[in-house]
């Protein structure tokens, strides 16, 4: 296979249906003095960036696909699922207002709040875009933490809200949770080609990539980034959601979804064994699962603001900020290695209320 420019990755993208509302490229920089405790050089991608206010992250490359292909087939309205405090509700939401398309959450009640009597965090901020929202309340018993029955529910909503607004005569696009729909697999090819041109504009060249991963919609066009320019990146995915039978997807899935996008810009995929080496999911940072705090996320929140100025969120950025540095820590990320950490967003998680957040984290802010 040829080896693709990064300016070649990005050209692939130029024919698709798209509506660019982004700002890109996503700033990128060296965070200094992490860089100098841990010497390893840490650079920070900010995707928590992207726009179109403060609240951005890594839906909204995603999105602009999604939006492109609505605006092609003549969509009026977006539905999407998620929790109260859904990133990617948020982001479709901010984004369908700037093309005036309507924009339906469905949100289920994880966390057992019921209507909550202040909406914060996300949820506000998605309550003030006048977002039509949703809530769906949780009917197992308390303390039953088994999500399946609220998600056929929140499903259920969905379909018989879809029915209603087709009736009216509206056109419906049905955006699957996290906004993962094949439409917005391609979008992080070109986040990849960003932090190899940033990169190598401050004459560098990056060993290790760390993200969040989560409804995998970001991994599998990163991957792809990687193999068609044959750079020697590594992509590390620190898992925000357990894999299993009823959970979210799994390599399996993140296999098919390279393959499919080699197979969307009919380009000869390279060898199976070659894309499995790419696949590197770490589940060691995720705690009791989804949203439930970890000792390590929390310092790594506390470190990054004290050192660095910057926020990162207990659902998934500081999670996979805590892998990155437990990387470096244990030796498996080599003193002088340059690494890019993706700050994928969730900014507006961190108002939701401060029990979700972990002992230490409570601790540092209250002392
Ligand atoms: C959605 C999300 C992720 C995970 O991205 P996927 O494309 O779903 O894998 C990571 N970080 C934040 C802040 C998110 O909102």
């Amino acid at each position: 296979m040829k080896a693709y420019t990064a300016l070649e990755v990005v050209e692939l993208l130029e024919d698709l249906p798209r509506v660019k509302m982004g700002f890109f490229p996503t700033p990128f920089h060296r965070l200094n003095n992490l860089s100098d405790d841990y010497g390893v050089d840490i650079f920070i991608k900010r995707e928590d960036m992207s726009g179109p206010s403060s609240f951005g992250g890594n839906k909204v490359r995603k999105i602009e696909y999604i939006v492109g292909e609505a605006k092609e087939q003549g969509v009026d309205t977006l539905i999407t699922v998620g929790g109260y405090q859904s990133n990617a509700a948020l982001q479709l939401a901010q984004y369908s207002n700037i093309n005036q398309l309507k924009c339906i959450a469905v949100l289920g009640d994880t966390k057992n709040e019921k209507d909550p009597e202040e909406r914060k965090g996300n949820l506000l901020l998605n309550s003030m875009l006048g977002t039509e929202i949703h809530l769906v309340h949780r009917d197992e018993p308390k303390g039953n933490y088994d999500m399946n029955p609220l998600w056929a529910k929140v499903d259920r909503k969905v379909n018989a809200l879809i029915q209603d607004n087709e009736a009216e005569g509206h056109k419906v696009m049905n955006v699957p949770v996290g906004c993962t729909s094949p439409a917005g697999w391609v979008a992080y090819m070109e986040v990849f080609a960003e932090v190899t041109s940033q990169a190598e504009a401050l004459g560098e060249e990056i060993d290790y990539i760390f993200h969040a991963n989560g409804s995998a919609g970001s991994l599998p066009g990163m991957i792809v980034g990687k193999l068609l320019t044959g750079s020697k990146t590594k992509i590390i995915s620190i898992n925000n959601r357990r894999y299993g039978p009823g959970e979210v997807v799994g390599e399996q899935d993140i296999f098919d979804r390279v393959k499919y996008l080699f197979n969307k810009f009919e380009i000869e995929p390279p060898s199976d064994d070659e894309i499995w080496a790419e696949i590197n999911i770490d589940q060691a940072f995720l705690g009791n699962g989804y949203g439930a705090p970890t000792k390590e996320g929390s310092l790594a929140i506390i470190e990054v603001a004290k050192k660095e100025g910057l926020f990162l969120d207990p659902v998934y950025t500081g999670k996979s900020f805590s892998g990155l540095l437990g990387y470096i820590q244990s030796g498996k990320i080599p003193k002088g290695s340059k690494v890019c950490y993706i700050h994928t967003g969730g900014t507006g998680g961190i108002f939701a209320g401060t029990q979700a957040f972990g002992p230490e984290l409570i601790a540092h802010i209250y002392k």
